[in-house]
């Protein structure tokens, strides 16, 4: 199988390389060539086995197309089940990962599969991660005492919550947590800055693990195809999914499990109050804006990055618009919908997680009664700060949440400063 650049000036290349560089040296992103049609899969056989299954054509003429069935059963080592919540209403709880968020099923996957690609004489990687909370974790536990890689984070000072922080910096070993003294987007400036540094290029290896990396996206089509197998074998209906989203990875990867021809319905993107999605699936051009904090902040984003693989793989904006809408959910409805939740069906979710109940909500209102599953994208209890004055108690985190919560933490500063980067990272 090879993989073109969406930017179509870049030459074709193999899963491995694809893997390897995250960004397509036009610019563009990688995007399968064709995409396969999905093998016979048993869902019984479990996760890892469909994973394994669905993503055996990928991996075609790979180095490591024979340690795939290992790298998933090592990476999709927890499960993602299908809670019913209400009549034909399922939840898709994705975050029973070490970090306790979907992120954990493709970083883990993307950790795993650099991993394996690795030649014995290969210098140490350092994989850098530009975060606001999310990414940063889970693909810090991801390479957390993987020999040859070392994980650089910067976040930003004072601008994530205090248990986001402690999941960062709660690691050691090869982990390094920066705090950095500005804004999200000093951050991503800086990583994009190392990244770009040819000088400094040729004393480190350098790698990324970004939303638009291959390796992250692929394998979350596994847990559609798993779910939608299930749900169809169980109930001879396809399911209907509304998934959070902010730099529509996770999306991209259902509509990807679609194409490959597994049986899913609709597909509805439950944005917060950051609407660039929304507006264009209701018709406007698609056009990129600040990005405005919300009470979802790991889908606080203004140029959804994946939106470039969407509109790639269709022939025009009519067509795209065909394959899924959009809907926004401010910080007022965030709020309202996690109590009525709790109250009315004793569920507590995240607040990305309630934007797609609420997105649900005006669905059924509008007279829609077919099986959805929500997404569920990250255990609530990462949210307590938001969550827990709402519904007037505590959530226990869940045991991975808490192993890492109970280690300490630490962090150094940095100015937002790239000499200063840049000293950090040089051997
Ligand atoms: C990253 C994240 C999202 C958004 O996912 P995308 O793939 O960027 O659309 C939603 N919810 C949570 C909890 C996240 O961490």
């Amino acid at each position: 199988m090879r993989f073109v650049s969406t930017r179509g000036t870049a030459p074709a290349v193999d899963i491995d390389s694809a893997l390897a560089s995250g960004l397509a040296p036009d610019g563009g992103l990688y995007v399968p060539e064709t995409i396969p049609a999905a093998p016979a899969i048993d869902p019984s056989e479990g996760l890892a086995r469909t994973a394994a299954t669905l993503l055996a054509p990928y991996f075609e003429g790979s180095r490591i197309a024979e340690a795939l069935p290992a790298i998933c059963d090592d990476a999709f080592d927890f499960p993602a089940p299908l809670q019913a919540l209400a009549a034909d209403t399922f939840v898709l709880e994705l975050f029973h990962g070490p970090t306790a968020a979907f992120k954990d099923f493709g970083a883990r996957f993307l950790a795993r599969a650099l991993e394996a690609l690795r030649r014995p004489d290969d210098p140490e990687v350092t994989i850098l991660v530009a975060t606001s909370g999310d990414t940063g974790a889970a693909v810090a536990a991801a390479f957390h005492r993987r020999p040859g890689f070392r994980v650089v984070i910067l976040y930003p000072d004072g601008r994530v919550s205090p248990r986001q922080a402690h999941g960062l910096g709660c690691w050691g070993d090869n982990v390094r947590a920066l705090r950095v003294a500005g804004t999200f987007d000093d951050c991503q400036r800086l990583v994009k800055q190392a990244l770009g540094d040819t000088a400094l290029r040729n004393e480190i290896a350098l790698g990324s693990a970004n939303s638009i990396s291959l390796g992250r996206l692929l394998p979350q089509a596994a847990y559609y195809a798993q779910a939608a197998l299930q749900f169809q074998r169980d109930h001879g209906e396809r399911l209907n999914f509304v998934i959070p989203t902010g730099n529509l990875g996770n999306a991209t990867a259902c509509w990807l499990a679609r194409r490959m021809g597994l049986p899913i319905g609709d597909i509805v993107l439950a944005c917060n109050a950051n609407d660039v999605l929304p507006r264009y699936f209701d018709g406007a051009d698609y056009r990129p804006a600040e990005t405005r904090a919300t009470l979802a902040n790991a889908m606080d984003v203004g140029a959804p990055s994946n939106f470039e693989r969407l509109r790639h793989a269709h022939a025009d904006d009519a067509a795209l618009r065909q394959a899924m809408r959009a809907a926004s959910v401010d910080d007022a409805q965030i709020l309202a919908t996690i109590e009525r939740t709790d109250r009315e069906l004793g569920y507590v979710p995240c607040p990305h997680t309630a934007t797609a109940i609420d997105t649900l909500h005006h669905l059924r209102g509008a007279g829609d009664t077919r099986p959805w599953a929500v997404v569920a994208t990250a255990h609530a209890a990462k949210f307590e700060t938001v969550v827990e004055p709402r519904i007037g108690r505590l959530i226990a985190p869940p045991p991975a949440l808490a192993d890492c919560l109970a280690r300490p933490a630490h962090a150094d500063p940095l100015p937002a400063d790239y000499d200063a980067l840049r000293a950090v990272l040089r051997p």
